[in-house]
């Protein structure tokens, strides 16, 4: 059978990969001149510094399965990832967690009770969230919010949160 894949960034590439080594005859096509889709970088000729075309990008998985099967097509540096966001003067730690709750509102709770602190936050109105900004509302209320997500969301996906699908709300996993 022949497979046109549209897009060749890591969906369309496993994809098609996994099509072709099934015997099947694959064409890629992509708008963009290269493949890679967001995760693409490209050398800068005059620095050779790798640059992140389309934004920083790191690897990371937990699962056996994802990790084995990527390191077939390159080698890995590892590294590790400690962000910080500044915000209302103050540096925070992300991704948001019992630390950074506890740093945002002066507290000194435990997990426990950052849980059911949060819980009371929680805009208990939006049983139905229809955006990433409602899904946020319902889940950590206005403060963290707006501390956190809000600018983010925009920044970094280029939407704004009240439109944004709430296909991103994973990020709201809270590690307490
Ligand atoms: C700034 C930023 C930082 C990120 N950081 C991380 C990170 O650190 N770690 C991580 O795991 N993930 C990160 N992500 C998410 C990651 O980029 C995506 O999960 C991943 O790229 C999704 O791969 P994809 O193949 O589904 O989509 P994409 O990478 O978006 O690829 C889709 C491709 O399809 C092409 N295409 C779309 N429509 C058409 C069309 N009609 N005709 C032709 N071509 C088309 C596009 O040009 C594109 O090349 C980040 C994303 C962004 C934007």
């Amino acid at each position: 059978m022949t497979f046109c894949v549209v897009g060749a960034g890591f969906s369309g590439a496993v994809i098609a990969r996994h099509l072709a080594e099934s015997g099947h005859e694959v064409v890629v096509v992509d708008e963009r001149p290269h493949i890679g889709g967001n995760c693409y970088t490209e050398r800068d000729s005059e620095t050779g510094v790798m640059v992140h075309k389309y934004g920083p990008h790191i690897f990371h998985t937990s699962d056996e399965r994802t990790w084995t099967y990527i390191q077939k097509f390159g080698t890995f540096i590892p590294y590790v990832n400690r962000v910080k966001a500044i915000s209302r003067a103050h540096v925070y730690t992300l991704p948001v967690n019992l630390l950074t709750i506890n740093q945002f509102f002066g507290t000194t709770m435990g997990p426990k009770e950052a849980r059911a602190f949060i819980e009371k936050k929680a805009d208990k109105s939006l049983h139905n969230p229809r955006s990433f900004e409602e899904q946020a509302l319902s889940m950590i209320g206005e403060d963290l919010y707006r501390a956190f997500f809000y600018g983010y969301t925009r920044k970094q996906w280029g939407a704004r949160a009240h439109t944004a699908s709430c296909i991103h709300s994973q990020a709201f996993t809270l590690a307490l």
